[in-house]
């Protein structure tokens, strides 16, 4: 579907996210379909894009949600996510959201330490409760992947690993306040190969069989996120052999699949658009400076990360350029050294697959309020987030001047 960008930037100005909800929805049932075979979970990783009309979409398709703060928890209980659908993971969940997490009643709390587990058990048995709980499983797997964005390597401060994990689940065994009905790993993010998934799948599997041996039973396989979308020219995981792989490993278990996909469902359906203000040549170094930046969109600056770019409507004597913002950081740009064509002042540029970890990142560094968020859907266009203004920026400093 082409999403006429110019009409919206004159209807909301610059810059803005829009976010194509038919493609969200054609992401989900894609993956859905891969896990056909067994009764499945997905658990959209409400981090990637948390706004509430993006959450209540996908609420809306089925869709259960991965937190990692109490914050998300809300967020998906807000739009209408039952408990028995929401899982919280996170290294370091404070005593107060693991305490909010048991009394909401969610699915179960994806635990990454040892030492976490005792909190939550002596949290658990306060509340006069059993804490749902699943362990995170770190398989020190390279994923392949940038190393930010990697989670399943020993060196990685996630999860646990398998005998430790081992000691967890005998922990839990023995104890009235704590039912381990889960198995998580999740190896990285941005995942273009198979073969570190299914490695890493099959580790866990194993470890599912041997507690079976010991009459542990696990109901909630969680295979994490992680699928990659297309920023250049990526091949991506097939999401059919994806399934295939997961339904291989599970084998003989009797055993609910659980998938944490963030990126993957909502990544390619956003486009940041932001408007040219200047053009400038420094020595012989061209800059194309835009009025979207470095706060509303960091992974550029953040993992040196590759957007696709285009000048709208433009494309005569392109060269040599750094796209930058206003902000004043030299860290404070979206692509350097692109071929771009020659812009004007109020040309639209258009920052591709930026649905996933952009938004979601912005601050706002330099007082600049965040953008405004649009929906598309059915070829009508809404506002999921109004464009902040600098009263809602200094709302929570005011009183103190006065
Ligand atoms: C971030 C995260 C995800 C989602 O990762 P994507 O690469 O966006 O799919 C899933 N599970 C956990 C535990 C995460 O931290």
């Amino acid at each position: 579907m082409s999403i006429n960008y110019k009409e919206l930037a004159d209807k909301y100005q610059t810059p803005f996210y829009a976010y194509d909800f038919d493609h969200i929805t054609q992401q989900y049932t894609e993956l859905k379909e891969a896990f056909r075979a067994r009764k499945s979970l997905l658990a959209y990783a409400v981090k990637a894009n948390s706004n509430l009309s993006v959450v209540k979409h996908l609420a809306e398709q089925g869709a259960g949600a991965d937190c990692v703060s109490i914050g998300e928890v809300k967020r998906a209980l807000k739009v209408g996510i039952a408990p028995y659908k929401i899982i919280f993971s996170g290294v370091g969940k404070i005593d107060d959201e693991i305490r909010q997490a048991l009394e909401l009643d969610i699915l179960m709390i994806n635990v990454e330490s040892e030492a976490e587990l005792d909190r939550v058990e002596v949290i658990a048995k306060e509340l006069g409760k059993e804490a749902r709980i699943s362990v995170r499983v770190n398989p020190n797997i390279d994923p392949k992947t940038h190393p930010y964005i990697s989670t399943g390597l020993h060196e990685n401060k996630f999860g646990v690993d398998i005998d430790t994990a081992k000691r967890m689940y005998i922990k839990c065994k023995n104890s009235e306040n704590l039912d381990a009905i889960g198995i998580h790993c999740h190896i990285g993010s941005q995942l273009t190969e198979l073969e570190p998934i299914k490695e890493s799948i099959n580790i866990v599997a194993d470890l599912v069989r041997n507690l079976k041996a010991i009459k542990m039973e696990i109901s909630f396989f969680d295979v994490g996120g992680g699928l990659g979308i297309v920023y250049d020219d990526e091949t991506l995981i097939d999401t059919k052999e994806y399934g295939q792989v997961i339904m291989e490993a599970l084998f003989g278990l009797d055993i609910t699949v659980v998938c944490e996909p963030g990126r993957f469902l909502v990544g390619n359906s956003g486009t940041f658009i932001t408007k040219v203000l200047y053009e400038k040549i420094n020595g012989d170094k061209r800059f194309v400076i835009v009025d979207g930046a470095m706060n509303d969109l960091i992974r550029p600056s953040l993992y040196n990360a590759y957007h696709k770019i285009e000048v709208l409507e433009k494309s005569e004597n392109a060269s040599d350029c750094n796209l930058v913002g206003p902000v004043c950081e030299s860290g404070d740009f979206f692509a350097k050294n692109i071929e771009l064509p020659a812009t004007e002042h109020n040309d639209l540029v258009a920052i591709y697959s930026a649905g996933a970890y952009c938004f979601t990142m912005a601050s706002n560094y330099n007082t600049r309020g965040k953008v405004a968020e649009i929906a598309i859907e059915n070829g009508k266009d809404r506002l999921i987030r109004k464009r902040e203004i600098f009263e809602d920026l200094i709302a929570l400093e005011e009183e103190y001047i006065k």
